[in-house]
C-alpha cells in the first residue's frame, strides 16, 4: 500500500494568484501554457484527474496541498468529492489579518486537516504570537495537524515565471518547532523533506518532541549541502532517531502532464532497502503511518 503525504493541488485558484502577481490574464489557462503544463480545468476535473493518476500508480491516498494562502476551498471541494482518497492541507500566511478565522473555518467547516506554515516565505517567525494563535486554532480540532516547511525553500513555479522569491531562510529553523510541539503534545507537527537541509536540527527537535514527524518527499537534493550525505544515510539517521512510525512517504508531485512522480518513489524504495529498513517498517513509512495519522473519522 502506498499513501503519498506530499502532493500539491495546482488549482485554477493557485494559477490565478500567480497570474495576479505576474500580470498574466486568463491565468488558469495562460500560466500553465507559459510553463508547458496542462491547464487544470475546474477543481472537480483536477480532483478526478488526480484520482485517475493515483489509480494508475497503485497509490491509495494522497494529501492535496492548497499551495497559496486563500485557496482552501479548491482542496476542500476535491476532498469532498473523493473523501476516501484525499486529505486536505492548506497554506496559511500568519501575517494575513483574517488568518485565525480562515484556519478555524478550514479545519472545521471545510474539513481540511493540516495547516501549512512557511516561515521563510511569509516572514513570520515561529515564536511570533500570531503563529501561537493559529496553532491553538488547529489544536482545538481533533485529527488536525500542522506542517512547517524548514530549511531551504525554492518554489520552482515562481522561478519559471520570473517572480521574485524574497525568502528569509533563517526563519526555517526546525528547532523553533520544539516550543510549539511541547506546548501541544497531542498535535502532530510534520516537517517536510527531512528538514530540507536541516537534518540535524530536525532530528534534535524530533528527539525532544515525540509529536514531530518528517515527510520524505522530493528529490531531497539538499543532501549535496554536506559532504558525504546520501539518501540511504538520511533514512538510517531518521530511523535511529524517529523510528519507523514517524516518517511519512511523499513525492512532492504537483503538475500535469508529469503527474505522480514514480521516480521519487523508486529512488526512496532503493534508499530504504540499502538502509536495511525491513519490509514491515517500509510499509509503515509508505502508507501505514499516513493511515494512522489521517484516519477517516
Ligand atoms: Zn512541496
Amino acid at each position: 500500500m502506498i499513501n503519498d503525504a506530499h502532493c500539491h493541488f495546482f488549482s485554477p485558484g493557485f494559477f490565478t494568484a500567480l497570474g495576479r502577481e505576474a500580470g498574466i490574464d486568463d491565468a488558469p489557462r495562460a500560466v500553465p501554457a507559459k510553463l508547458g503544463w496542462e491547464a487544470p480545468g475546474d477543481d472537480a476535473a483536477l480532483a478526478d484527474r488526480w484520482v485517475a493518476e493515483l489509480d494508475r500508480h497503485g497509490v491509495s491516498r494522497a494529501t492535496l496541498i492548497a499551495s497559496v494562502p486563500g485557496d482552501e476551498a479548491s482542496v476542500a471541494s476535491a476532498v469532498a468529492r473523493h473523501p476516501a482518497r484525499f486529505v486536505g492541507f492548506f497554506m496559511v500566511d500568519p501575517s494575513a489579518e483574517e488568518a485565525v478565522a480562515r484556519v478555524t473555518n478550514a479545519v472545521t467547516t471545510l474539513g481540511l486537516r493540516v495547516a501549512c506554515f512557511f516561515p521563510a516565505m511569509h516572514h513570520v517567525a515561529l515564536d511570533d504570537p500570531r503563529v501561537d494563535r493559529l496553532v491553538e486554532a488547529v489544536a482545538a480540532q481533533p485529527g488536525a495537524a500542522v506542517f512547517v516547511h524548514c530549511g531551504v525553500l525554492s518554489v520552482g513555479v515562481r522561478k519559471k515565471l520570473g517572480l521574485p522569491s524574497r525568502f528569509d531562510l533563517s526563519l526555517g529553523d526546525p528547532l523553533a518547532i520544539s516550543r510549539l510541539a511541547l506546548a501541544h503534545p497531542r498535535l502532530p507537527f510534520i516537517v517536510p523533506h527531512f528538514g530540507a537541509g536541516m537534518l540535524r536540527e530536525t532530528m534534535m527537535a524530533a528527539d525532544a518532541c515525540p509529536n514531530i514527524l518528517v515527510d520524505t518527499s522530493s528529490s531531497n537534493s539538499w543532501i549535496r549541502y554536506a559532504p558525504g550525505w546520501t539518501l540511504n544515510g538520511v533514512f538510517k539517521t531518521a530511523m535511529s532517531v524517529l523510528g519507523p512510525s514517524r516518517m511519512l512517504f511523499g513525492t512532492d508531485s504537483s503538475f500535469f502532464p508529469r503527474g505522480w512522480q514514480r521516480g521519487i518513489y523508486e529512488s526512496q524504495k532503493t534508499a530504504m532497502r540499502e538502509a536495511g529498513i525491513s519490509e514491515s517498517d517500509q510499509s509503515l513509512i509508505l502508507g501505514g503511518n499516513f493511515d494512522r495519522l489521517f484516519s477517516n473519522q
